[in-house]
């Protein structure tokens, strides 16, 4: 039996044993008392988890609380008939359970965007994020109407925006919607965001590439370093500037890319720079699913059967 179903199990049987014959109005409170054990969060690993998924040529990354609710950043492709929630990020919730307390789309790319609705209907997240941004291509707009047909809340954070589940605090850091009225390319768009969990940090970029990445060293050059870096744009050689890293000093960087991959993610001057810079470089083409874990103090990665420990 599941911690979940224990769970229930004895909010069950508290309530039936402590209401012996019940009138309606007790009917009503033994339910409320289950729906509320039902609602809350299942007792996590004790570390803060963040799961880069192998959904190929994308990005999906599904942060876990220590009270093991998940934050969802991006949610991989979509295709005729299917989607990568359907066939990856979906299933791994399910391995560990826990609610969905917040949705964010980077960027309203297909490789981004393409499992959104289905994870909006099969896991009704607290809210949905993202910089309303629109794109040609129909994933961003059945995205929206899902999330407002379920009554999920959509909200367009700005620079300077926080969330907070349990212990990890995010930080909106771009885009500014001034920055995005000048843009044609929604890559530029992207939302970028600092997950701190104690005095670890995790720096996510979606697909900025230069020109957002010189927005950020120009608006906030001083909340950009981290412990690891989602690398923009799958290592593309179109982000991940020499300036832009000596802001981000990154320990780790990841890299969500597809193996073989027709636009030929990463690029061979992206990981020079990465390795020059002293980042320790995982790839999901070549590792798979990477996960970091950090108790807010120190901070590893698993992948592949092995573990890295980042310096203190
Ligand atoms: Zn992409």
């Amino acid at each position: 039996m599941s911690a979940t179903l224990a769970g229930v199990a004895t909010a069950a049987i508290f309530a039936i044993g402590a209401v012996r014959t019940p009138r309606p109005a007790l009917y009503v409170a033994a339910v409320a008392v289950v729906l509320l054990v039902w609602d809350l969060p299942r007792p996590g690993s004790g570390a803060t988890e963040i799961h880069m998924l192998d959904v190929g040529q994308g990005d999906a990354v599904a942060l876990r609380t220590q009270r093991g609710r998940w934050i969802i950043v991006d949610v991989g492709r979509g295709w005729t008939g299917g989607d990568a929630a359907q066939t990856t990020v979906l299933p791994h919730l399910r391995r560990y359970g826990g609610r969905v307390a917040a949705l964010i789309l980077s960027h309203p790319h297909m490789d981004h965007i393409g499992g959104a609705t289905t994870l909006l209907e099969a896991t009704r997240p607290a809210a949905l994020y993202d910089a309303g941004f629109v794109a040609p291509g129909g994933g961003y707009r059945r995205a929206l109407e899902t999330a407002q047909r379920l009554g999920i809340p959509w909200r367009r954070p700005t620079p300077g925006d926080s969330l907070v589940v349990d212990e990890v605090v995010l930080t909106f850091l771009a885009p500014d919607s001034a920055w995005t009225s000048t843009l044609h390319d929604a890559n530029d768009a992207s939302v970028v965001v600092m997950a701190r969990i104690g005095a670890r940090r995790m720096l996510f970029t979606g697909d900025a590439e230069l020109a957002e990445e010189t927005w950020l060293l120009a608006n906030t050059p001083h909340a950009l370093r981290a412990d690891v870096l989602k690398v923009g744009h799958h290592g593309s050689r179109t982000s991940t500037s020499p300036a832009f890293l000596a802001a981000v000093q990154p320990a780790a960087a990841l890299i969500s890319v597809g193996a073989g991959n027709d636009y030929r993610h990463p690029s061979p001057g992206t990981l020079d720079a990465l390795s020059t810079a002293g980042a320790h470089i995982l790839r999901t083409d070549h590792v798979g699913p990477i996960v970091v874990r950090t108790d807010g103090r120190s901070l590893s990665i698993h992948a592949d059967g092995r573990t890295w420990h980042a310096p203190p």
